[in-house]
């Protein structure tokens, strides 16, 4: 059967991740999240101090992109895939609610989205991969053979970001987690460069109201259609 390339693009914590993760198991496809390579740069930022009271000093940033090099790994025991900057891994740290806080300023960054696209090209060069995020079906692959372009309720997805944070023990704030959603989502839509759009060849996905099995069905039934 012919591979081809997977994107999901959508709002802030609609479940991409978990929607992209699990359907490239049931294909046998690998799995690239994106917006965890923008989370990595931002924290590479906290770590350096190059993010002072949310303002980037972007011409040392600038300089540094080049010592800044993520990976991704599959966890011996669980097979998720988990983040690595510079060799740490970093799954954990990049999923705070302060990385999240100035994550969509640096991914606002001309420099910094041009690097990360050129990576994650590489990553699809054999095709036979789902990569979730804001504009991979737009600009990173706008000739991948299936677009998926994902919404929800901003309070369906802050509740479902709350639920995630207190699942593994992080203390969490709902109003908080709601502006915060907010926020990214006007970021992510009104910045410069490749801004969140669905891609005129998008299927749009809604699943306020699906669960996650019937969010599975449709989306094997769509590969299914194109790869036959
Ligand atoms: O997907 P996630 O919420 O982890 O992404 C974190 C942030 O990274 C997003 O809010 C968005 O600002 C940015 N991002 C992006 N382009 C992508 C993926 C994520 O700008 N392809």
């Amino acid at each position: 059967m012919k591979k081809i390339i997977i994107a999901i693009d959508g709002f802030s914590s609609c479940g991409k991740s978990t929607m992209a993760k699990s359907l490239a198991r049931n294909i046998g496809y690998l799995y690239f999240d994106s917006g965890a390579m923008y989370r990595a740069v931002a924290l590479y930022c906290m770590q350096n101090g190059l993010i002072n009271n949310k303002i980037i000093n972007t011409e040392t940033l600038r300089s540094k992109m080049k010592d800044i090099h993520i990976t991704f790994e599959a966890d011996p025991e669980t097979k998720n895939s988990l983040t690595f900057l510079n060799g740490v891994n970093v799954e954990h740290e990049i999923r705070t609610l302060e990385v999240s806080q100035v994550v969509s300023q640096v991914a606002a960054l001309d420099f910094v989205r041009s690097e990360m696209i050129a990576q994650q090209r590489e990553m699809g060069e054999k095709k036979g991969i789902v990569m979730d995020g804001r504009d991979i079906g737009t600009t990173v692959f706008p000739d991948a053979e299936m677009k998926i372009f994902v919404t929800a309720s901003a309070q369906v997805r802050a509740q479902r970001r709350y639920d995630e944070l207190t699942a593994r023990g992080d203390s969490a704030d709902f109003q908080e987690i709601l502006e915060n959603v907010l926020q990214r989502d006007h970021i992510d839509q009104t910045r410069e460069v490749s801004p969140l759009k669905q891609a005129e060849d998008a299927l749009l996905l809604d699943n306020s109201n699906l669960t996650r099995e019937e969010q599975m069905e449709w989306l094997i039934e769509k590969f299914n259609n194109i790869t036959k």
